[in-house]
């Protein structure tokens, strides 16, 4: 029987996790507080945005929000983010991407305090994980971990194949494989025989931005699929980069899209802002 990963009922486990230990933190004196920042008004992103407000309502998080207009400058940007690395107030900042065409997301990223880094995207942050240091970690993949941990998943000395070399996802996944003991094969666009590749994997992580690509020539019996991609079909339905019922019956468990990794991300920057508490 394959077990579905059920991503919305996890992550709801960890907010209400959150929501207490928040509360006990109130009751010392201790808050947290996340501000988000949004440059000009693209759908996708507000949708986020709101959202990231909502878990922050939900757990007693203060947040934030900062809305900016579409021209505004990198400057004006990098001021507003000085000005909340030095504001005691704010435990985490979180500047939603993408940004606006004049605006260098790198530049942005590294202004951002290490200490304040919620989304684990600095420089700092990413060489804290290679080196097995303390930081914070992006939370796309700190989310698969934990979905693969409280499904009682072992990940030491199992073969771990990660789709997709992103900096926000596929590299920090690997990482943390390895750091979980798993032994870990990273391919991306250039790698040979990716079926042949991916046939080995105990554990494979798919987050190539490709809808279904992966089908059941690329999974073995008995495997554990964790799919990151999210799509939106042409009948408007949701899907992901693996062909979820073609590979059903292999697997020995899956996440589905929705409600699989999907919501763990947003859990995984509240357990983030509540990193210091
Ligand atoms: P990206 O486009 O930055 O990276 C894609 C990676 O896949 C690249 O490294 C590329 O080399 C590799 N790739 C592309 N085509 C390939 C192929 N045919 N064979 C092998 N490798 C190939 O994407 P990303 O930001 O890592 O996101 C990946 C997917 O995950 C997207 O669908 C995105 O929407 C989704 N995503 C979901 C969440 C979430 O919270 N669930 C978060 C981030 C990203």
């Amino acid at each position: 029987m394959t077990v579905i990963i059920d991503g919305k009922a996890v992550s709801k486990r960890i907010k209400d996790e959150l929501k207490e230990l928040v509360a006990n933190k109130k009751a010392q004196g201790k808050t947290a507080c996340l501000a988000v920042i949004q440059v000009g008004n693209d759908p996708a992103s507000s949708v986020y945005v709101n959202n990231k407000k909502k878990a922050c309502e939900y757990i007693g998080i203060g947040s934030k929000s900062y809305e900016l207009k579409e021209e505004t400058s990198q400057e004006e940007l990098l001021s507003l983010i000085d000005s909340l690395n030095e504001d005691d107030d704010v435990s985490g900042i979180l500047v939603q991407l993408p940004l606006p065409g004049h605006i260098n997301e790198d530049t942005v990223i590294r202004r951002i305090s290490p200490k304040k880094d919620v989304d684990g995207f600095h420089p700092m942050s990413v060489g804290a994980l290679s080196i097995g240091e303390d930081g914070f970690v992006s939370c796309t993949p700190q989310g698969v971990i934990e979905l693969l941990k409280r499904y009682d998943i072992e990940i030491s000395g199992k073969e771990c194949v990660v789709v997709g070399r992103s900096n926000i996802v596929g590299k920090p996944m690997a990482m943390l494989l390895l750091r979980e003991n798993g032994t870990v094969t990273l391919c991306h666009s250039k790698t040979r025989d990716l079926k042949a590749v991916c046939k080995r994997a105990d554990i494979l992580v798919v987050a190539v931005g490709k809808p279904k690509l992966i089908d059941h020539e690329y999974v073995k019996e008995g495997a554990v699929v964790i799919d990151v991609g999210i799509h939106r079909m042409e009948n408007g339905k949701l899907c992901g980069d693996v062909d979820y019922e073609d590979v059903y019956d292999l697997c020995s468990a899956i996440t589905p899209v929705p409600g699989g990794v999907g919501p763990m991300t947003i859990a995984m920057l509240m357990k983030n802002c509540c990193k210091n508490l």
